[in-house]
């Protein structure tokens, strides 16, 4: 169903939040825990492609895809196919005990599209933070060591054992505590806040091998490195270009697993299924979750497997690999490979100029970087010391939200841009438009607030 009916996106007719959308939130408070993170009065009523529509009929250009989840577009019209179809068949009947041809069918395909050569084997969950556990669990299980190495910034989900590896923002571990022993963080290179050439310092693989494991953590009893190829919620970091392959080598030296985290940058998002493949390292387990299925629960544990050696009853999930969600997940590949997966590299590449265009402009983007449709603007005071523009990128948020563009922060002052697949160039031209405007009126170009 398009949502749009002929008019222009954005469209806003109402001040915002309009009188139905008030009246949802109001009741909405009163009985949804206040831990959520909500950033915006916006109560969609339906969506399609990247236009949401609002109770009150508005209509905003969606730049966030529900947080990097909606890949192929909202309700993509094959993807709603294959769930209707699906969902008059066989809607559970839980994969750890029975067969049922949708999950063979996409374990078969991870497998098949999973990094490198090595033949895999995928156990399914229902989120990114479980996928994570079970990556924890088989690490710990197949080498027999306790310790995990995970990074400074990283966000790997709110269940305990993932909440141990996250270390991005403390009010989501403060009071959690005690967590899972025998984790240790270290800095995450990141080139233009932390210097990776910095010779032994944080950030450096050769940090973790002449200082880590020669004082405080014995190497041969680090089950995991935790990474994802792409920090997310830490800012849209890319690490140098030879980054993974060094940690890998690290990890293969010592007989510790190399776990990529791509929850957030996996499916096509980066312009390659994967991001690892950017830099050519063949992960020992994948972590996949949010686009995985363009908007159904769903996320799996892809490990080669020789690893993947657990006994019958060591892990399982009762509604991971649900039908219907795998076959989402199969209408999905199936459209990424099918061209999205070049779309978020064309246009992904579009958006990256068109903002480094708009950091010429102004002196409040320090940094624009990313690959594919994972783009993020690195928002700053001064160019010099590079001190994070926090209200800067919050006010500019806000007004980019009053004029119809949905975008999301990452990191401490980071603008993230992660829009569907399906995304045009001219969406991005209106994207960028609005960006500009809200920045002028925040912050002008002739002098940062
Ligand atoms: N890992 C990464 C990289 C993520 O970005 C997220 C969620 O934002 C997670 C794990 C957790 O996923 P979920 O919220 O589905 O548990």
């Amino acid at each position: 169903m398009m949502v749009d009916s002929g008019r222009k996106v954005p469209h806003i007719q109402t001040p915002l939040p309009g009188p139905l959308s008030r009246a949802l939130i109001e009741t909405d408070e009163q009985f949804v825990s206040p831990s959520y993170t909500r950033s915006y009065p916006l109560v969609i009523r339906r969506a399609s492609g990247t236009t949401l529509e609002d109770l009150d009929g508005n209509l905003f250009l969606d730049f966030t895809a529900g947080i990097a989840v909606c890949a192929t577009g909202h309700c993509h019209p094959q993807v709603v196919a294959a769930i209707q179809r699906q969902a008059e068949q066989l809607l559970h009947m839980c994969g750890a005990d029975f067969y049922y041809p949708p999950l063979k069918d996409l374990a078969r395909k991870l497998c098949e599209i999973a990094p490198g050569t090595s033949p895999k084997r995928v156990l399914f969950t229902n989120s990114g933070a479980e996928a994570i556990e079970a990556a924890i669990k088989l690490a710990r299980y197949h080498t027999r060591r306790q310790h995990i190495l995970a990074f400074y910034g990283a966000f790997h989900g709110r269940t305990m054992g993932a909440l141990s590896l996250t270390a991005s923002k403390i009010t989501q571990r403060r009071r959690f505590e005690p967590l899972l022993p025998e984790v240790t963080h270290v800095g995450y290179a990141n080139p233009y806040r932390n210097p990776y050439a910095t010779e032994g310092g944080e950030g450096c693989v050769r940090f973790i091998e002449d200082r880590l494991f020669k004082t405080v953590l014995p190497p041969e009893e680090v089950a995991a490195i935790v990474v994802e190829p792409i920090q997310g919620e830490g800012g849209y970091v890319v690490p140098p270009a030879d980054y993974h392959q060094q940690l890998k080598a690290l990890a293969e030296r010592h007989g510790i697993l190399f776990v990529v985290d791509e929850v957030q940058s996996g499916m096509g998002r980066t312009g390659k299924m994967f991001a690892i493949e950017h830099w050519g390292v063949e992960p020992d387990i994948v972590c996949v979750a949010k686009g995985i299925a363009s908007g159904m629960p769903l996320g799996a544990m892809i490990a080669k497997a020789g690893i993947m050696d657990w006994e019958k009853g060591a892990h399982a999930s009762t509604f991971g690999g649900n039908p219907v969600s795998c076959v989402a997940a199969l209408e999905t590949i199936s459209l990424l490979e099918g061209g999205l997966m070049e779309n978020a590299r064309q246009v992904g590449g579009y958006l990256k100029t068109r903002l480094q265009e708009l950091q010429q402009r102004h002196p409040l983007i320090g940094d624009v970087r990313g690959k594919g449709l994972m783009i993020g603007a690195d928002l700053v005071k001064d160019q010099v010391a590079k001190t994070p523009a926090v209200a800067q990128r919050d006010a500019i948020l806000q007004r980019c939200f009053e004029k119809g563009l949905v975008l999301l922060g990452c990191g401490e002052s980071v603008i993230r841009f992660c829009p569907a697949l399906v995304v045009t160039e001219a969406e991005v031209d209106t994207a960028v438009e609005i960006l500009e405007a809200a920045m002028q009126e925040v912050a002008p170009a002739t002098g940062v607030a």
